[in-house]
């Protein structure tokens, strides 16, 4: 397996749902949850990253935007065949039900914790999520982490989030890294995509909500099956 070799990175930039915690549990108990209620007929697994991508564009959006934007947000193949408004129930369901138990089903993925102390003793350590930075924060400073992080970047900082590579050059620019000088690591393709226009080193994590091998065919640089594999990418 290939390793990466700290002596030739100053920074490295994590992606936090996904990555750094673990909110899958959430996203499958809001899943069951509607599937119960509205009697839909489908596979939870095979539904997972659809909607990981759709909670993920619904929390970073304005409530306003969201209705303009509703058609195209619910352009998902999990909600085909079913009337406009119908869908727009379920997908408000749904994000309550994942607000409700994100708090206490999630936590940080095993492992991830002892790798942020012992990467942030030889490089800078950022945050970019598309949720809002303050979130990030709540999280970072619930497990202790928030003293190996000098910079987050949410929603909130960027006038475009991922897939545009914005959040990640602003955070090169206050580093004042080279992009090849900065990894990026991320679960979901639209990480992949920001990380590669970025033109930063990109670590998929396949923890669990984007498949495998649609992470393969976005063309990240190093794809890991999941944290225990991320945490031997290092070498210290
Ligand atoms: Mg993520």
């Amino acid at each position: 397996m290939e390793k990466l070799n700290l002596e030739n990175y100053k920074g490295i930039i994590f992606d936090m749902d996904g990555v750094i915690y673990d909110i899958s549990e959430a996203i499958k108990k809001a899943v069951d949850d509607s599937v119960e209620k509205y009697d839909m007929n489908v596979n939870t697994d095979e539904v997972m990253e659809e909607i990981a991508h759709l909670i993920e564009e619904i929390q970073n959006y304005p409530v306003p935007k969201i209705l303009l934007n509703s058609y195209d947000l619910l352009k998902v193949e999990f909600l085909e065949g079913i009337s406009f408004f119908k869908k727009l129930r379920i997908a408000i369901f749904m994000f309550n039900q994942f607000n409700k138990y994100k708090e206490a089903e999630s936590t940080i993925f095993e492992g991830i914790d002892d790798l942020i102390s012992k990467l942030a003793k030889k490089v800078k350590l950022a945050i970019l999520t598309n949720n809002k930075s303050q979130y990030a924060e709540e999280v970072l400073e619930k497990y202790k982490l928030s003293k190996f992080f000098d910079t987050i970047v949410g929603f909130n900082d960027v006038t475009e989030v991922k897939p545009d590579p914005e959040g990640i050059l602003k955070i090169l620019d206050k580093w004042k890294l080279k992009p090849s000088d900065v990894i990026f690591i991320g679960d979901m393709t639209t990480d992949v995509d920001a990380g590669k226009a970025a033109k930063v080193k990109m670590v998929s994590v396949a923890s669990g909500l984007a498949k495998k091998q649609t992470l393969l065919e976005h063309n990240p640089d190093i794809l890991v099956d999941n944290t225990e594999n991320l945490i031997k990418l290092f070498n210290f």
